[in-house]
């Protein structure tokens, strides 16, 4: 019993120590480790931010050969005759739309075209006609009249590839004219040719690279992935799509 007694006095002794020792705690007014103000807070550093992803340029500008006259991608310019230079595609078909003159192209290229006149009448209540598609190298011939900023020579024509076609109001106003540029026709061709796989060819200020005037009127097929990337990347040209040499005349 005088054992138990014992050690309840020392249990009190130990709280009362333990009390003093709280009050004097609790009089101190000087920094404490909890609230030292000159100590820095430790700042730590933001998750890096995973950089965005750089534009990766997936398309395959070696999908098809630029040489090859068959290939929808064969660039032709003054400088790029085509070979052999009385080339003539194998599958060239009459392509049902209004025409001045009865017109023939490959037939994947003729399909767009379809497609193409139908939209503008669909879309936006035009009527387009062909003025020229194919024209083989003896055509051809007939064609170029000496101008070499208007017409080419023959081998040297992209409408023997039998993708090019020259387009115009129904009504034949503006046709073959650089007025073409600014009728509803030509504007809506200019901006949505690139959809049906058909690039403007000879842009009005791309004469040094071209070799030719502004043509509104005169469009390429080269298929829809192609002129959709051209489209998105503002590269108009051909030559400057695919850093060939520019070609303002003949070699
Ligand atoms: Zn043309």
């Amino acid at each position: 019993m005088a054992l138990s007694l014992s050690l309840v006095l020392i249990a009190a002794s130990v709280v009362v120590i333990g009390a003093v020792a709280g009050d004097d705690s609790n009089g101190d007014t000087g920094p404490s480790a909890a609230s030292d103000p000159t100590e820095t807070p430790t700042v730590r550093p933001a998750p890096a931010e995973p950089p965005p992803p750089a534009p990766v340029d997936t398309f395959d500008r070696a999908a098809h050969s630029l040489d090859d006259p068959m290939s929808i991608w064969v660039v032709v310019n003054k400088l790029r005759p085509l070979t052999p230079q009385d080339f003539e595609p194998p599958d060239l078909v009459d392509v049902p739309v209004e025409h001045t003159n009865e017109p023939l192209l490959r037939q994947e290229a003729s399909d767009a075209v379809v497609s193409m006149f139908q939209a503008a009448f669909d879309e936006a209540g035009l009527e387009l006609a062909s003025n020229s598609a194919y024209r083989s190298y003896s055509a051809q011939e007939n064609v170029y009249d000496g101008d070499d900023l208007t017409t080419a020579r023959p081998g040297f024509s992209e409408h023997q590839t039998g993708l090019t076609i020259d387009i115009g109001p129904l009504s034949g106003e503006c046709s073959l004219d650089p007025c073409l540029a600014e009728l509803p026709e030509g504007i809506w061709l200019r901006d949505n040719a690139w959809r049906f796989g058909f690039i403007l060819r000879y842009p009005a200020d791309k004469t040094p690279v071209t070799g030719y005037s502004f043509e509104p009127w005169h469009f390429r097929y080269v298929g829809v992935p192609l002129a959709t990337e051209m489209h998105e990347t503002g590269v108009v040209t051909l030559e400057e799509f695919f850093g060939l040499p520019a070609a303002p005349d003949y070699g």
